[in-house]
């Protein structure tokens, strides 16, 4: 057995369904690692839904989330990536796709989706404007506002002439990407305002809240669309679960050296197993923490101390605590430290990171 995706079918689509019925002109985003689940997978939910329009991270995702490549094809060979099962039996996308990264001029692979009339190309500076509109007139664009997170976009006294620039394109909206944390109600307001005025179209945002929703849909006369991934993906925690099988376990004498890198076992270390899941699956994959409050930096530092120390904490559990590493992750297999009453074959919890996991097989119960 491998490292696993087990969910719960029925749990995680009603979360998805609900979700839906509660946030009216939702743009569903399906993009790189599809939240765990795989893009051709995320694609067939959203026809599912029903739903006319999804994003996608890349140009080149387009063709993953329509069904005309797989993503050996599209990202290039990587023998640990070998085609991963389940994406074959998805049919593809067949609505609108919004390609969320701002077109720029070179990319030969944005360049041909302009061509596609089912895509929505971001556009984010006036000379791109420009260009796509000199190059592919008719192409379906969304023009970008830099918002305070201060990524991709263009400033208000810019709108105007992004407006009279994109002569012959059809703008389909506006884009607003807050960030994660804060009011931004007002920030948005003043944007869409600015917005509004250079051009009407519908206004594309991320990141507010219900309340906020409503409150810019009360004050904006066009249709407000929400882009959501985390929490219509992975919001029914309960129905989400990675679990590892136990391949081998071997009783190990004291100070006994392990491993690739021959540590030495610790006093109170008497059992190794061998599990399955690795680096190649995300397993232990970290971002640099934001640390936002007093209890992540301490955590933040306590992690850093064990590991100066030679012990990390794996994302594997057994009998609701977590296990140790004997030494860091294998490409697909790793090495912890187990109390004895684990067994070849058990099966493990592990704690993934939805946006770098890759299960090497998902099971929709
Ligand atoms: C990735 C992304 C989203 C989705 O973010 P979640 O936090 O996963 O819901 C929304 N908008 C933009 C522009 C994005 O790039």
């Amino acid at each position: 057995m491998s490292l696993v995706l087990h969910v719960d079918g029925a749990a995680w689509r009603a979360h998805q369904d609900s979700v839906v019925a509660g946030d009216p002109g939702i743009v569903p985003v399906a993009k790189g690692n599809g939240y765990g689940f795989g893009l051709a997978r995320l694609a067939g939910e959203v026809t599912r839904l029903g739903l006319g329009c999804l994003a996608v991270g890349t140009a080149e995702e387009v063709a993953l989330v329509r069904g005309s490549a797989d993503e050996h094809e599209v990202r290039g060979s990587a023998d640990e990536h070998d085609v991963r099962a389940g994406d074959a039996e998805h049919p593809g996308f067949e609505g609108d796709v919004v390609v969320l990264t701002p077109w720029r001029p070179g990319d030969a692979v944005a360049e041909a989706a302009l061509a596609d009339p089912g895509v929505i190309t971001t556009l984010s500076r006036l000379e791109d404007v420009a260009a796509v509109a000199k190059a592919r007139p008719g192409a379906r664009v969304i023009l970008e506002v830099l918002t305070s997170m201060r990524r991709y976009g263009m400033r208000p006294d810019e709108f105007e002439a992004a407006v009279a620039a994109a002569e012959g394109l059809e703008i389909v909206g506006w884009t607003i990407h807050l960030p994660m944390i804060g009011q931004h109600l007002g920030e948005a307001t003043d944007l869409a305002t600015a917005a509004l005025s250079a051009y009407t179209a519908p206004l594309w945002v991320s990141h507010l809240s219900a309340a906020d929703l409503d409150r810019l849909r009360q004050t904006f006369h066009v249709e407000v669309r929400h882009r959501v991934g985390t929490e219509l993906w992975l919001g029914a925690h309960d129905a989400l679960h990675y679990r590892a099988s136990v391949q081998d376990v071997h009783d190990v004498a004291p100070s006994e050296r392990v491993g690739y890198w021959q540590r030495r076992a610790g006093r109170r270390h008497h059992r190794l197993a061998i599990v399955s899941g690795g680096t190649a699956n995300g397993v232990a994959m970290q971002a640099p923490t934001a640390a936002a409050n007093a209890r992540q930096i301490a955590q933040t530092v306590a992690n850093g101390v064990m590991e100066a120390g030679r012990m990390a904490l794996s994302p594997y559990s057994a009998g609701g605590h977590k296990l140790f590493f004997a030494e860091p992750p294998h490409m697909q297999a790793s090495l912890l430290w187990v109390p004895g009453s684990v067994r070849i074959g058990d099966e493990l919890e592990v704690t993934m990171r939805a946006t770098t996991a890759t299960p090497d097989r998902i099971i929709v119960e």
